[in-house]
């Protein structure tokens, strides 16, 4: 079958048990099998550390035959540090890099990051002076607003500026609700921007990890999602098949309204995305 004209990335995170050590190949051939375009692997999520995205950053690599781009977050990184890590991922083949501030501790939320970086835009300066076109490099996006930003268009000047300051491409914070993906899209148009951004998409898989994660990054689940899922959680199975539905039918919309591309959350179960895959009718 031919390729799909969007483009599709997965994203994982570097295991931080044995197990999950042991099961990252299996998982990266199986979402391979898939031919996306790139794995992305976080960096500094549920504590862990840069070698531990390194190394899956390589692993991956090596395994699939496919790119795999770190992420890169300003906080509690210096300069230096910055430096040698961009070295390294430079040496090792890395031609792709998500630039992220990182999520702040407690104690900062309000203020940029603490460190040489304050905000994402100027990781991206920075990653530009130093290494020029070497990287291909990734922001993200909040069609429903960062949570932390003092209005949307300041939010929305935020992105702007990381434009500016080099970003080839950007992927959304996940969201369920496509019109603030597609009213998005039109501010960029506005604006002149003219980068894609890709849809990122989370599977729903579980209620009280879903309404943790969305209270924290500020995705909105409408009501009628949020009380299915409610209704649901003891039933795992049946609650699954709920959240295919829901999301699926958002992948096709955001996908018939011209998204570039989806990146999906993986959260490293290959499940998931699988049965989103063939509802959609990709070509596996
Ligand atoms: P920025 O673009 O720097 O924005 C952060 C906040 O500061 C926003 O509220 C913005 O409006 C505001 N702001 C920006 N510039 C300025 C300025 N000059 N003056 C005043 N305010 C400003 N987190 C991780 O820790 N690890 C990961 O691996 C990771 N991966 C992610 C992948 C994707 C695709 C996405 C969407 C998010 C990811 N995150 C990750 C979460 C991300 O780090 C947080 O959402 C973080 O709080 C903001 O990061 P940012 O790069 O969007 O920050």
């Amino acid at each position: 079958m031919a390729a799909h004209p969007a483009q599709f990335s997965f994203e994982l995170f570097p295991p931080r048990t044995p197990e999950g050590v042991a099961k990252l190949p299996g998982i990266a051939a199986a979402l391979a099998a898939l031919k996306p375009k790139y794995f992305s692997v976080t960096y500094g999520a549920g504590g862990s550390d840069q070698d531990g995205t390194y190394d899956t950053v390589v692993k991956v690599v090596e395994s699939t035959g496919i790119e795999a781009a770190p992420h890169l977050t300003c906080v509690g990184s210096s300069r230096a540090r910055i430096a040698a890590l961009l070295d390294r991922y430079k040496a090792a083949g890395v031609k792709r890099i998500v630039a992220l501030r990182g999520d702040l501790p407690a104690t900062a939320i309000g203020t940029g990051a603490p460190g040489d970086f304050h905000y994402a835009s100027e990781l991206l300066s920075f990653i530009r002076q130093t290494h020029g076109d070497s990287f291909q490099l990734e922001v993200a996006a909040y069609p429903e607003m960062h949570p932390q930003a003092r209005s949307p268009e300041a939010d929305f000047e935020a992105f702007r500026r990381k434009v500016d300051a080099g970003a080839d491409a950007a992927i959304t914070q996940y969201f369920y609700v496509a019109d603030a993906y597609f009213d998005f899209l039109e501010r960029c148009a506005k604006a002149h921007i003219t980068i894609p951004v890709i849809a990122g998409i989370m599977p729903i898989t579980n209620h009280a990890q879903l309404t943790r994660f969305s209270a924290a990054c500020g995705a909105d689940i409408p009501r009628w999602v949020r009380l299915r899922l409610e209704q649901l959680q003891d039933d795992k199975a049946a609650l699954q098949d709920f959240g295919l539905d829901v999301v699926s039918r958002l992948c096709e919309t955001v996908l018939k309204g011209g998204a570039p591309g989806i990146h999906f959350y993986t959260l490293n179960q290959v499940e998931p995305t699988l049965r989103l895959w063939k509802q959609l009718g990709l070509p596996a």
